[in-house]
């Protein structure tokens, strides 16, 4: 499908539809005032965002999908609302993107693979079906690594997103998409899912606050499973303030998910505006170990001065087991992910490659199906989870990973929230490290540690290197202390930690 054919229901609506995008940067707080202060309808807006999309995303290869008809009646119902003068829900209006690992009834949720090119849901993700009844228009579906497995958005099925920052660079993975569609305008907010890194590292190299709730902390029904003891899903947006409104509207206990958690949801949004009470910083002597580039540990550094002036007292730690969080790291995902992908086998749903023989058809399907990158990775997690090997890889990782939680916890006894960080190098160009897996999964060195862990952390913006090339710093907090690390990213953000 073309994107003119997509948009056409919505093109042929000329009263809608404005040939030049509104010059807007838009906030969830400015979308609902302009609503209720009738200056724009939420059709309107609607029309305005697609037409930006139209006008961009032929170039970044940020959407996959868009979702037009879905979105038009949901703005209906929203400017049914504004007219009948009620109050407004929390979402009201705002246009977002769902990264295509999320279900979404009806519409195509491929994944970023062969496998699933022509699958459709037939159900919502509960975060996806909270963002709707919290007022949020789903403008589509975001390009990502195919099932989430990646840090640049190259082992996409469907071509690689360019920074929209930096356009020979890539926007980070594997919510790649989530992030450039924040960044360039296309949306005022996005889903995206963190098993590694996903969610806070794309966030980094775009430029934008993104964050990992705690595991537990949202939903996963409809998250189409990667490594399920690891899966998060997560706000990007523009602003901390964003952020935090999404995390609060998809939170919470689902009975869908035995692991969401029954630990009461906050206001997020008051708790950003209460002064800082003199928090200690935990810095972590392993975070700033060799590998990491020297303009990044300039920004960093700056980023923690930044937080001394704010009146934070900052605290020497240590967490000797990071250095064992990548392998530990790969060795897991990559059991739980050849677990999970066992599914795709051409019969129940997603691509079938004929042949008479069954065995020959589920070798074909999933051959025909599955990227290298996908293909890697279920041979590694064959392999560790193999009898013979499961007591050296599988189950030394699991003990790995309870030393790594334990680190987590010791730095807690002594610090209220970790500084790291997000990325050890800036966004690197398209194609650079496509060659090597290892380089590849060295990315995520500063992010699987807190993935493993299962505490929270948001990436926030850190300044840019040479005015280009933005950094990103990670904010880890205990289990359940996303209010702490919101309030923290925030008195950064408004003190011009995106500018240090
Ligand atoms: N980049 C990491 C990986 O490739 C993390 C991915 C993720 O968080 N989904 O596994």
């Amino acid at each position: 499908m073309t994107w003119r054919s997509m948009l056409r229901p919505l093109r042929q609506r000329s009263d809608l539809y404005r040939e030049k995008p509104l010059a807007t940067a838009w906030t969830i707080e400015g979308v609902k005032e302009a609503l209720a202060a009738k200056k724009i309808s939420a059709r309107e807006l609607l029309a305005d965002f697609y037409r930006r999309i139209e006008a961009r995303n032929p170039e970044l290869n940020a959407y996959l999908a868009l979702t037009p008809e879905r979105a038009r009646r949901q703005a209906e119902r929203i400017d049914a609302l504004v007219a009948a003068g009620g109050p407004l829900p929390p979402l009201a209006g705002v246009p977002m993107a769902i990264k295509d690992v999320i279900s979404t009834r009806g519409t195509k949720t491929t994944c970023g693979s062969k496998i699933l090119e022509n699958y459709i849901p037939p159900y919502d993700a509960t975060a996806v079906e909270r963002l709707e009844a919290a007022g949020a228009v789903l403008l589509g579906k975001t390009n990502c690594d195919e099932f989430a497995m990646g840090s640049s958005n190259e082992n996409s099925a469907y071509g690689p997103v360019k920074n929209p920052l930096a356009p020979d660079r890539v926007p980070g993975g594997s919510s790649g998409g989530s992030a450039a569609v924040v960044a360039a305008g296309l949306a005022v907010a996005s889903l995206g899912t963190d098993t590694g890194g996903s969610i806070r590292q794309p966030g980094s190299f775009c430029g934008i606050p993104a964050m990992m709730g705690s595991y537990g902390r949202v939903s996963r029904y409809g998250l189409i499973a990667f490594a399920s003891s690891l899966d998060r899903i997560g706000p990007l947006a523009s602003k901390v303030r964003d952020v935090a409104s999404v995390l609060e509207v998809i939170a919470g206990r689902d009975p869908l998910d035995s692991t969401s958690t029954t630990a009461p949801v906050p206001d997020y949004g008051a708790e950003l505006g209460k002064p800082l009470k003199r928090p200690r910083l935990g810095v972590p002597k392993e975070y700033f170990a060799e590998g990491m580039d020297a303009n990044v540990r300039k920004k960093i550094e700056a980023g923690i001065a930044l937080f001394r002036k704010l009146g934070c007292e900052l605290v020497d730690i240590r967490m000797p087991h990071t250095d064992f969080a990548i392998a530990t790291y790969y060795i897991i995902a990559t059991a739980e992910a050849s677990s999970n992908l066992a599914r795709y086998d051409g019969v129940r749903y997603g691509l079938r490659v004929p042949d008479d023989s069954l065995l020959a058809m589920y070798r074909k399907t999933r051959g025909a199906g599955f990227g290298p990158e996908v293909k890697r990775r279920i041979v590694l997690g064959t392999y560790v989870l193999s009898a013979g090997y499961y007591d050296a890889y599988y189950l030394k990782g699991q003990k790995v990973r309870t030393l790594i939680a334990e680190d987590f916890r010791d730095a807690f006894s002594k610090a209220d929230a970790i500084l790291t960080p997000t990325s050890p190098v800036p966004p690197f160009q398209l194609g650079e490290r496509t060659s090597d897996p290892l380089q590849m999964y060295l990315a995520d060195i500063y992010t699987v540690t807190g993935s493993l862990a299962g505490v929270p952390g948001i990436s926030v913006p850190c300044g840019k290197i040479d005015g280009q090339l933005p950094v990103g710093l990670q904010i880890f907090g205990p289990p359940f202390g996303e209010a702490r690390i919101l309030q923290l990213a925030h008195a950064f953000e408004q003190a011009g930690g995106a500018e240090v």
